[in-house]
Formats: structure tokens, C-alpha cells, sequence
């Protein structure tokens, strides 16, 4: 980067998609619209994968922003392999740090500002290292966020009438968490290794000069108003905290592809968008009822399909763009793609996610209800059938459905359990049908102020 008078603010990404686009997005709001000079250094967890590969699924609007992938650290002798994958995250963001240090070491610019994702606090100890300011930025909701910063205030009673009881977690100004919603963080984990990294978390965020969060006012009114304002939040009253939603990808206008050319081809509004994000994945048996249920609920749809993963709902999580590959998956039944031809397609890994949901041709998404999907979702129109899998997704559901009116649930409620192929079916009909007679209940979601993004 040349030398120049701007600002320059770094930006750390920590391994995932759904970590890296909201960062990626983030970095090129700053630069487009705030006159910053922006350097995004990724943390990558798959050795294989290319610069040009990475932001080839991302965004093409790059221009503004340096974007330095970080060596690759190899963490096997750093966590156990039965780590939870928050703490191979933190991991890898710890191992990370001594290179972010000499990058930011030699760069001809001096940084004067350090923004990190929720698995970046590793790297927060830098900011004091070479004077910068320091931010966090939560790529979820508000909810997500006062969860988080709570926890550490959370009594041992509390907790245990949580895990042990299921009684509903109660939070300072937010929804209290039902049980079959709550987060792996009040589990018990064979490693007991979630709880302190979170614990960690909200302290460094105590000690932030802001936090950042990919939500708005009109949204989460209460949980935004309890953050700024509330005692209860202890320390991190103090921080301030910047609802910059909805931040999400802008559309590529010039991107063609053999999805947006089968969607050209739909009717209006007519097909079912599915997709568990950019990591998650199905059992092999509720693969197969899935399929044998978006067939026989004789709708449109367009399936990202990922080999399935017993036993592990975010198979896919550290590999999902070097896996992706052409080629016909052959773990879907016998027959299924014979029995769905002109009505259904499969693209296997990854989609162009953004167009897809920005195509008229897309009534509904099932979807595992990360936050990334469901504002693309909002900022499009596109009423959801809600199946997460894990993090916070249980939580974004129950808002989508309950709170917001723009979901119908599908997905199980309990971990493990078998949705079957007759209730899937009767939930898709549904669901396209309610929007076909334009139901009032899956029709209006909440769209930005003015669906523009507000300031940073
Ligand atoms: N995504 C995509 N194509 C895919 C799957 C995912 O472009 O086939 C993008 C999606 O648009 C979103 C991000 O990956 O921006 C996933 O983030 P999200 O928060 O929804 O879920 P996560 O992957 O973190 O679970």
C-alpha cells in the first residue's frame, strides 16, 4: 500500500466464511465510504486454499482493500484433536498473532486502528503494542452480543438451573433463551473448553474502544437500548457499541453462473433456496429425507448439498471452499436425480449465495440461519424455513419465527432427532403456499433503515 494521509485500519478475519465475508464487507465500507485505508489480514484454516481462491467466493469489489492471507499455523501440537471448535479457533487465532505482529511491524502506513471478529481478541494485545485503537466487531445480533458480554455475571446457580434444569436463561433487556435454543457455551463439553475462551471474550471486549455489531435499532430495539444504557452489563456500558447493520454482500451484477441461468428459467417467486451456510452439514439418513422431502413437496428448489457428516453438524467448517468440487454427489438416494429432473438442482459445496437470493425467482430459504444468510434473506424479501445446526443459529431461528414473522421452523428442535420426509414435505407446501396467497406471516421482513446500511 502507498503512503498515504488517510487513516489505516487493520482488520483481522478469523477462520470460516461466515467470519470472513462480514469482515471482507466491513473492510470495504470502510474504504468506500469513509475515506480509510484498509489492510484485512485473513486467518486461514486450509493450507491448500489461494488468496484468489478465498475472495473468489466472496465479493468482487475488492479494490480499495489489501487483503493478506497470514502463514498458516499448525495447531496439532497446540489443542487435543477432541477440541471443540471454538477453542481450535482460538487456537489458531493465539498462533496467529507473532506473524500479524511483524506484518504490522513493517508496514509503511502505521495503523491507528485494530479491528478484530469475535475470534480475533487473541490479537487484541497489539493494539497497546504499537498505539492503535481497538475494536470488536460481532458479525450477529444484539442478542447474540449481550449473551456474551453477560455470561461472565452469570452465578453458578444460574447456569446450573440452565444446563441441568433447562430452565430459560434469562439476559438483561433480551428474549430469555429456551433451552432447546441455548448455546454450546452452557453445555457440558467433554473438554470444558468453551466457557473460559468466552469468559476471555467478554473481558476483552470490556476493554474495547467499541464494538461493532451487524444489527440496527428498528431490529432489536430493547437488547440495543439494555447494551447501551443498562448497569447490568457492567463494564461494557462503558464501551460504546455501534449497531452498523445490515452489512451484507452487495449483489455481482456481472456474475453469471448455471444457477442464476436455471433461476432465469423459473417462474416468479416459485423456488426454494437451501442452504446450511458455509460449513454446516447433515446426517447421511436426514440427508436422504431431506431430499426425498423437497421432492415430494413437488416445489422448485436449488440445493447446496454437502456430503453428509454423522455426528458433526459443522463437517465441512475449516474446508468449505477447497472441498468444492464438480460432479454429481453420490450420497443422495438412489433415483432422487432422475426423479427431479426440470424441478429441482443440485449445486454441489457452494453457491453464489448473494445472487441467489436476490434472484425474483426465489420464493423461500430453508436455511441453517446464520446471521450472514438470514440478512441477505432480510435485505432481499425472502421469507426463511428455519434449520439451524449450531453456534447461535437456534437463537436466530427462534427470533426469525417468534419474534420477527418472517420464518416458519422446520428444523428439529432437539439435536439428533430425524425430520422425516412427509413433515418436510407438509412444511415446504406450507410455507410456498402461505407466500403464494400472500400470507401476511412470511411476507415482510424487516428490512434495514431504508435498506441502506447506516453509517460506521
Ligand atoms: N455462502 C455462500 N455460498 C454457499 C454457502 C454460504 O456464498 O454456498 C455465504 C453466505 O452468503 C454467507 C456466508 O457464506 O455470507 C455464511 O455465513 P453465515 O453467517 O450465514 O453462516 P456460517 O457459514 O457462518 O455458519
Amino acid at each position: 500500500m502507498q503512503t498515504s494521509s488517510n487513516p489505516h485500519a487493520i482488520l483481522l478475519a478469523s477462520p470460516g466464511m461466515g467470519h470472513l465475508i462480514p469482515v471482507l464487507e466491513l473492510g470495504n465500507h470502510l474504504a468506500a465510504h469513509h475515506g480509510i485505508d484498509v489492510t484485512i489480514f485473513v486467518v486461514v484454516a486450509d493450507p491448500s486454499i489461494s488468496k484468489s481462491r478465498l475472495l473468489g467466493q466472496t465479493t468482487a469489489t475488492l479494490k480499495p482493500v489489501n487483503v493478506v492471507l497470514l502463514p498458516q499455523v499448525d495447531i496439532s501440537s497446540l489443542v487435543s484433536p477432541t477440541a471443540s471448535v471454538v477453542a481450535q479457533i482460538a487456537a489458531m487465532m493465539r498462533a496467529a498473532v507473532p506473524s500479524l505482529r511483524a506484518a504490522i511491524s513493517v508496514m509503511s502506513t502505521p495503523p491507528t486502528a485494530l479491528v478484530v471478529d469475535l475470534f480475533g481478541k487473541e490479537a487484541l494485545v497489539l493494539a497497546s503494542e504499537f498505539n492503535m485503537l481497538k475494536y470488536v466487531f460481532v458479525t450477529s445480533t444484539a442478542w447474540f452480543l449481550a449473551v456474551t458480554v453477560h455470561l461472565p455475571s452469570l452465578s453458578e446457580k444460574e447456569r446450573h438451573e440452565h444446563r441441568v434444569l433447562k430452565k430459560p436463561l434469562k439476559i438483561p433487556g433480551c428474549r430469555a433463551i429456551q433451552f432447546e435454543d441455548t448455546l454450546e457455551v452452557f453445555l457440558d463439553h467433554p473438554n470444558q473448553d468453551i466457557f473460559p475462551e468466552f469468559a476471555r471474550l467478554a473481558f476483552e471486549m470490556s476493554l474495547a474502544d467499541g464494538i461493532l455489531v451487524n444489527t440496527w435499532r428498528e431490529l432489536e430495539p430493547s437488547t440495543l437500548n439494555e447494551l447501551l444504557h443498562n448497569k447490568a452489563f457492567g463494564r461494557v456500558t462503558k464501551v460504546p457499541v455501534y449497531p452498523i447493520g445490515p452489512l451484507v454482500r452487495p449483489v455481482r451484477q456481472s456474475l453469471e453462473s448455471d444457477v442464476t441461468a436455471w433461476l432465469d428459467k423459473q417462474p416468479k417467486e416459485s423456488v426454494i433456496y437451501v442452504s446450511f451456510g458455509s460449513g454446516g452439514t447433515l446426517s447421511a439418513k436426514q440427508t436422504i429425507e431431506l431430499a426425498w422431502g423437497l421432492k415430494l413437496s413437488q416445489q422448485r428448489f436449488v440445493w447446496v448439498a454437502r456430503p453428509p457428516a454423522d455426528n458433526n453438524s459443522r463437517g465441512a467448517f475449516f474446508n468449505s471452499t477447497s472441498s468444492i468440487q464438480d460432479g454429481t454427489p453420490d450420497y443422495l438416494p438412489e433415483g432422487f436425480f432422475t426423479s427431479i429432473r426440470g424441478m429441482g438442482l443440485i449445486v454441489p459445496m457452494w453457491a453464489p449465495q448473494t445472487e441467489v437470493l436476490a434472484h425474483e425467482s426465489i420464493g423461500a430459504f430453508l436455511s441453517h440461519c446464520g446471521w450472514n444468510s438470514t440478512l441477505e434473506s432480510m435485505v432481499n424479501g425472502v421469507p426463511m424455513i428455519t434449520w439451524p445446526l449450531y453456534a447461535e443459529q437456534k437463537m436466530n431461528a427462534t427470533m426469525l419465527a417468534e419474534e420477527l414473522g418472517m420464518a416458519v421452523r422446520l428444523g428439529p428442535r432437539e439435536a439428533g432427532t430425524l425430520v422425516e420426509r412427509e413433515a418436510i414435505k407438509d412444511v415446504l407446501m406450507g410455507a410456498m403456499d402461505v407466500r403464494h396467497k400472500g400470507g401476511q406471516k412470511l411476507m415482510g421482513p424487516p428490512r434495514g433503515p431504508n435498506s441502506e446500511q447506516a453509517d460506521v
